[in-house]
């Protein structure tokens, strides 16, 4: 089977707005992982009017203000980790490489800045790209809030702590590699997803 287009999105830094991908859309099936502990819980609709719940537990992603937008990002990378698709099955798979601003140990952007001059297809995620993206990983908080889910424990606003996400496991620190060492993609797909 050829493949074609590669795939991938991207975060920003927590200081930054959070930007998307280059991906094609419609990879739902196989995106990310089911973490440990499962999905998140669904939130009590009779909660969401309620000011003493955090943000992402009471606000739709468009109520959002640009701070708890960019908060939100759990930082995990895997948005920015390479994905090839077959053409003749439309089947998606996942890549041990990332994007080539991608820091594979600090799972961020290295030049965020200039990130659509250096990767032109990298997108900016907002909440209508967001709903289009349902190659998002199931970890994704931003996917989490657009379900109605709740956050899981390691995700830095509830942990309160930047690491939890790589000692979770749920992240892609380390283990990708740059796109520009990789050679052809395709001797790099993986049996899973990370
Ligand atoms: S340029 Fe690359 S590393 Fe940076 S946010 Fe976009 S996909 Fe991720
Ligand atoms: S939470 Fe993870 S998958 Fe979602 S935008 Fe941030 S880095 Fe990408």
């Amino acid at each position: 089977m050829s493949r074609r287009a590669v795939t991938r999105s991207a975060r920003a830094k927590k200081t930054h707005t959070v930007k998307g991908a280059r991906v094609r859309q419609a990879l739902s099936r196989k995106l990310g992982v089911k973490p440990a502990g499962g999905r998140g819980k669904r939130i009590d609709p009779a909660k969401v009017a309620d000011e003493a719940l955090p943000f992402w537990k009471r606000k739709t992603l468009a109520q959002m203000t640009r701070r708890e937008w960019e908060s939100l990002c759990d930082g995990c990378g895997k948005c920015c980790v390479n994905k090839l698709e077959y053409e003749d099955t439309g089947e998606v798979v996942q890549t041990n490489t990332c994007c080539r601003l991608l820091d594979t140990h600090t799972c961020l952007c290295s030049d965020y800045a200039n990130r659509k001059k250096l990767v032109p297809d990298c997108i900016q995620l907002t909440p209508g790209v967001v709903a289009g993206m349902d190659w998002l990983p199931h970890t994704c908080a931003y996917r989490l809030v657009l379900q109605n889910r709740d956050l899981f424990w390691w995700h830095p606003l509830v942990s309160g702590d930047p690491e939890t996400v790589h000692e979770a496991g749920v992240s892609a620190r380390d283990k990708v590699i740059s796109e520009l060492e990789a050679g052809d993609l395709s001797d790099h797909v993986l049996d899973d997803w990370l």
